[in-house]
């Protein structure tokens, strides 16, 4: 796989575009709070924005690029947005296609995702396929996708995916997924890279973490991402606020050990904080 370029701070995909490597999820953003978080994180130096059809909120997100677009005069091709279909709009892949489009109100997506696994999920691919070679799609992504279910997808699509985004957290590390993917020249991405709302806290107080945001004079949170950076893994993180928007952006300026490293994978505990 393409190793990431930290000066850049982008990683080339398999299909010959850069993604930015630090994000904003904004699957818990509505409204006003989602364009207003979107601007910060452009604002802030941040190019990537991860939302979806099942987050309700395309619209909102949308709308923060096209106003961070107008306001700073950032061009739009700096900008890397990706949105997903949901299993439940598998049944008419041009219809749930179209009304990303609608929704977020973009010409073209630069990403767009399987949410997860489900009856017809290679068709609505090859639906994405047709839509990527007309130009309007960037480049194509699955979400929660694991080894025997990558087996026996990628022999059923002709275009490879560039992306998989799977839960990835110090207590739910996918350490055999995680290079499986890689080996395929796949990028992986995390979802709940802090650990997902409701488990944050306690992912942030954890001793090892913060003797190893002490050493470098910063937060736990800054330490999880730039772990993820160094395995080669794009993390997606999600807040409404500008201090942690900006915080979790700012991960370029320390390196952790191997040693480090080490001690965190040694926090591995299978933990995950979803089902799927
Ligand atoms: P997360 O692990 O990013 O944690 C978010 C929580 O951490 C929020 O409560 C936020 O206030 C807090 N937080 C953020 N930055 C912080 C900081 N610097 N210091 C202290 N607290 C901080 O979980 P999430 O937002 O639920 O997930 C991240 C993104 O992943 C989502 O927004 C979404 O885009 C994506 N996601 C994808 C899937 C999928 O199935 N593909 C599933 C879940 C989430």
């Amino acid at each position: 796989m393409t190793e990431f370029n930290l000066k850049t701070k982008t990683v080339l995909l398999n299909c010959g575009i850069e993604m930015p490597l630090t994000g904003l999820g904004v699957y818990a953003l509505h409204g006003d709070t989602c364009i207003a978080s979107v601007k910060e994180h452009i604002r802030n130096g941040g190019r990537l924005i991860d939302t979806a059809h099942m987050y309700g909120n395309e619209e909102y997100a949308g709308e923060g690029v096209r106003q961070a677009i107008r306001e700073s005069g950032i061009p739009r091709d700096d900008i890397f947005v990706i949105t997903k279909l949901y299993p439940n709009q598998y049944g008419n892949p041009r219809k749930a296609i179209e009304l990303a489009f609608e929704r977020l109100g973009l010409e073209y997506i630069d990403m767009l995702m399987l949410h997860h696994p489900g009856h017809n999920d290679a068709k609505v691919y090859r639906e994405m396929e047709k839509y990527m070679e007309k130009g309007m799609i960037r480049s194509l992504g699955l979400s929660n996708w694991y080894i025997r279910e990558l087996k026996s997808f990628l022999p059923q699509v002709r275009i490879k995916p560039s992306l998989v985004q799977n839960e990835i957290h110090p207590y739910y590390q996918e350490n055999d997924v995680v290079p499986f993917i890689q080996a395929q020249d796949i990028a992986v991405q995390c979802w709940y890279p802090l650990g997902g709302r409701g488990y944050t806290k306690k992912m942030i107080s954890d001793p090892v973490l913060k003797e190893i945001a002490a050493a470098h004079g910063k937060t736990v949170s800054q330490v999880i991402l730039r772990w993820d950076l160094q395995r080669q893994i794009v993390p997606v993180p999600g807040s409404s606020s500008p201090v942690h928007i900006r915080e979790n952006l700012d991960i370029y300026d320390f390196e952790l050990s191997e040693e480090e490293m080490n001690r965190i994978r040694s926090l591995d505990r299978n933990e995950k904080h979803d089902w799927y």
